[in-house]
């Protein structure tokens, strides 16, 4: 029999609205022995059952929720139903947008906790972020061995936040061929080169596919800077869209190699394409002393919040960047901004570049909104899972 995780009188509130969390001061007691990441039953004061959930003692969120349902058992069989599940909405994306990689399981909002499955090509790169989801790892890749057995597994299981679920990092190949250096995917038409092996998160930023996309209507006899370019999926679409020229700054040279070779790999001029390794922060600063201008900015960094004590830093830098963008900008050029923190609300975003407007001595407008592409879904329950936001605005 499992363990019973027995909550505080009123604790259970949340669960009730299937939030998907257990946080360690709404836990009583646990009766029984479980192992970290094991399988137990959450209750609420009173005895009655609640969910099944993953054990993480070692983390303040002290369980998450696997099911709502007490007859379900979490075994092959149940990671199977979630995958095929989460595959049915990607089948209909992939068709739609001409895809052939997408996040293929986006942890709680596909209902799988701590678990991150990213497919590019055939090739499924795993994240297992809590204990909870590595103590299933052998279940879950039975349960993706036999849902796509044409499939090469490799875990990207090497991020920080498994430190805090008592877990050590992990990468490596788990069943089939090595990734190669540069698998080419394709999105929207683009082809671009993933690292799956070495790359930032999975090898990609998938989240971004749609503002890429966005990017080519903005794109047209416009001067682009892409700040925080990573491997250039932005540049390739402002130089589909008819740019002039486009500037890609980052700090990762290995990046902006890769950037180089996606312009080539789809046919584009490389002539109209420039590519800087340095930090956009000071980048910014060195433009605006010179008068350098652009018509078209694309602003997409990396995130500035991991918690709440960071939240007032990363609201100055947010500001200071896009404050300096505006300032590079013609008048009645385009600035599309972005922000992946989740702690980061849409409104508290848009109040951040109204605020920077202000001390650009620049009108601007709120034209498009975005947000991260359907393949990282939010669920209803956990309105966390909505991270990605951005603005395009035009500064007059
Ligand atoms: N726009 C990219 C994703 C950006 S991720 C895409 O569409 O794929 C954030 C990027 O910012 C990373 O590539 C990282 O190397 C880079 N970076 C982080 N800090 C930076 C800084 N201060 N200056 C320039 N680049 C930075």
């Amino acid at each position: 029999m499992s363990a019973r995780l027995i909550l505080a009188k009123g604790r259970e509130k949340s669960l009730l609205r299937r939030h998907p969390w257990i946080f360690s001061g709404a836990v009583v007691r646990l009766e029984g022995k479980a192992q970290s990441g094991e399988t137990i039953d959450v209750c609420d004061s009173q005895g009655k059952w609640l969910a099944r959930a993953a054990w993480s003692p070692q983390s303040q969120i002290r369980a998450r929720v696997w099911s709502w349902n007490q007859d379900e058992a979490i075994d092959i069989a149940f990671f199977v139903r979630r995958l095929q599940s989460a595959q049915h909405l990607r089948d209909w994306l992939a068709e739609r947008d001409n895809l052939d990689s997408y996040r293929l399981i986006a942890g709680e909002s596909d209902g799988l906790p701590g678990i991150t499955i990213d497919r590019f090509g055939n090739f499924l790169v795993l994240q297992l972020l809590s204990a909870g989801a590595e103590y299933q790892r052998a279940p879950l890749i039975a349960a993706l061995t036999q849902c796509y057995p044409q499939c090469a597994i490799y875990d990207r299981s090497d991020v920080s936040v498994r430190k805090k679920e008592g877990l050590e990092l992990t990468q490596g190949v788990v069943l089939g061929e090595l990734p190669p250096e540069h698998l080419p995917i394709t999105e929207h038409g683009m082809k671009l080169l993933v690292d799956i092996q070495t790359g930032h998160k999975t090898g990609y930023y998938l989240d971004q596919r749609d503002s890429r996309f966005a990017t080519r209507r903005y794109a047209k006899d416009r001067r682009v800077l892409n700040c925080f370019s990573y491997t250039g999926g932005f540049a390739v679409s402002a130089l589909i869209g008819g740019c002039t020229e486009v500037v890609s700054v980052d700090t990762s040279q290995a990046a902006l190699d890769v950037a180089r070779q996606n312009i080539e790999l789809n046919g584009l001029d490389v002539n109209k394409a420039t590519f800087l390794r340095d930090d956009v922060f000071k980048l910014l600063r060195t433009y605006r002393d010179s008068g350098e201008k652009f018509d078209l900015i694309v602003m997409d960094p990396p995130k500035f919040v991991e918690n709440k004590n960071q939240l007032a830093g990363a609201c100055r830098g947010y500001k200071d960047i896009n404050m300096l963008a505006m300032q590079l900008l013609n008048p009645g050029g385009m600035l599309l901004t972005f922000s992946c923190s989740g702690l980061m609300a849409t409104d508290l975003f848009q109040k951040i570049i109204a605020d920077a407007a202000l001390d650009a001595h620049r009108d601007v407008q709120f034209i498009e909104q975005f947000r991260q592409a359907a393949d990282h879904p939010v669920i209803a329950t956990y309105p966390e899972g909505m991270y990605l936001k951005g603005f395009a605005c035009r500064v007059l």
